[in-house]
């Protein structure tokens, strides 16, 4: 499908912030407009990006800046939020399937699959997921896609 990157971001946070209403959601989307790609595996890493920003960020930082931006011939989409942040020592295991942090943030229900799941849907779609964090400050995930017109 070709999708309206800009649309398909605006329609994911307006489903976020119902389920969220004191999640904070910004975006910018630069040099870009459509893209193909497939819109179910797009709004599944979307959808679990924005589900880990929200549950592991204190209360009072809820938030997420999404960016699209075409350099080059790859898609770079950014997903910064402002929460707990991930330990250096713990970042190259958040990927593995069920793997979790143990802090208070943890839910009953999450089973440390979303992060492993999206790796796995980056993988098929050709691209690259990578994640620098600083621990109480926030983490800022990066996905790279190649761009098809
Ligand atoms: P599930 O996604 O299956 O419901 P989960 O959210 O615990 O469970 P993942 O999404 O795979 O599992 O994330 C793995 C771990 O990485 C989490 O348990 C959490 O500790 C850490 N993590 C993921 N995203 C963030 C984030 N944005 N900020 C801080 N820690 C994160
Ligand atoms: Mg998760």
């Amino acid at each position: 499908d070709r999708v309206n990157i800009t649309e398909f971001i605006e329609s994911t946070i307006d489903v976020h912030q119902l389920k969220h209403p004191d999640f904070k959601l910004s975006y910018e989307v630069t040099d870009l407009t459509h893209f193909t790609t497939d819109p179910v595996l797009l709004g599944s890493l979307f959808d679990n990006l924005l589900e880990n920003a929200y549950k592991y960020s204190q209360p009072d930082k809820k938030q997420m800046h999404i960016t699209a931006r075409l350099i080059k011939d790859k898609i770079v989409l950014r997903f910064k939020d402002a929460g707990i942040g991930i330990p250096a020592s713990e970042i190259n295991n958040i990927f593995k399937k069920f793997y979790r942090i143990q802090n208070q943030y943890n839910q009953a229900g999450s089973v440390g699959l979303g992060l492993a799941f999206c790796k796995e849907l980056v993988n098929f779609m050709k691209g690259e997921i990578s994640v620098r964090s600083v621990v109480n400050k926030g983490t800022e995930f990066k996905i790279v896609l190649p761009y098809i017109q």
